[in-house]
């Protein structure tokens, strides 16, 4: 031990920073996703093979063996879109970036005239925009999508004769990745009586993730911005705009 210290040169330490902030932001990106779920798989695999090994399961070992050397392989082709987003993120250094990018901002002007228009007619909604943490698992229950964000299509989303009106839109990096999704219903009792399931679904899911919420009232045609737990408004267009653009500022500031 005293020998491999007195070896150790400050290239080893940059080195073994390197590799565990590596191996932390692809925790980072696999985190809430399927690939944790075919990261057990390959564990379980690996256990196997080292299992046959030493029991000398000659047939099972080279089986398991020759998949290994194809997994690589595979990974990269199933996991494609991630790796290539993961190497775009790289060039963008939050020094150079604090600011909402502007397709953010067109997408929040997006949202905030949809909520406008939903508002005035009276239209119930319910907006989860996604930050750090992952809403997979609510995309999930819902209906899949892959929409720009546009004030049409959220406007056709909650009319009420529409089949995916009820529920939650969920906005992912400027896309709309699905609709009709039910969240969690907070039960805290220490909330206004006249909050319903929509107010309380709001809440909940912020405070079990960081997303942001717009919520549309249809009993009172008013607007309400939800974000870790805490229910704000109602608010004017003006202010919306400013609360969400000061939330995702926020986000890239840390
Ligand atoms: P409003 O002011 O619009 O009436 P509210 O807070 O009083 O809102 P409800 O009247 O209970 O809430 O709203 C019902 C609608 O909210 C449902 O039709 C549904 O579209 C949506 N909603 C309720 N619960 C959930 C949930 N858990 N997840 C997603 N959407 C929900
Ligand atoms: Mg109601």
């Amino acid at each position: 031990m005293v020998e491999i210290v007195r070896h150790l040169r400050w290239q080893d330490l940059l080195d073994i920073l390197i590799v565990a902030f590596i191996i932390y932001r692809l925790l980072l990106i696999i985190k809430g996703t399927r690939a944790v779920q075919m990261l057990i798989g390959l564990g379980v695999l690996l256990v196997v093979l080292l299992i046959s090994d030493i029991l000398r399961l000659h047939t099972l070992y080279w089986i398991i063996q020759s998949f290994w050397a194809q997994v690589v392989l595979a990974l990269i082709i199933l996991f494609q879109p991630e790796i290539r987003k993961a190497l775009a993120h790289m060039g963008e250094t939050p020094f150079f970036q604090p600011l909402a990018s502007a397709s953010e901002l067109k997408s929040f002007d997006e949202i905030v005239r949809a909520a406008i228009s939903l508002a005035s007619r009276k239209i119930g909604a319910l907006i989860v925009i996604e930050r750090e943490d992952s809403l997979n698992d609510f995309v999930e229950i819902g209906t899949p999508l892959d929409a720009k964000v546009t004030k049409e299509i959220l406007l056709s989303i909650f009319h009420p004769t529409s089949p995916i009106h009820d529920g939650a839109v969920i906005i992912r990096e400027e896309r709309i990745v699905a609709a009709g999704c039910f969240l969690p219903i907070t039960l805290r009792s220490d909330l206004d009586r006249s909050l319903g399931t929509r107010h309380r679904a709001a809440i909940a899911i912020t405070e079990e993730t960081d997303a942001v919420v717009i919520i549309i009232s249809e009993e009172k045609g008013l607007i309400s911005i939800a974000y870790e737990g805490k229910l704000e408004g109602p608010m004017d267009m003006g202010t919306l705009r400013d609360v969400l653009t000061s939330l995702f500022t926020e986000k890239k500031r840390k």
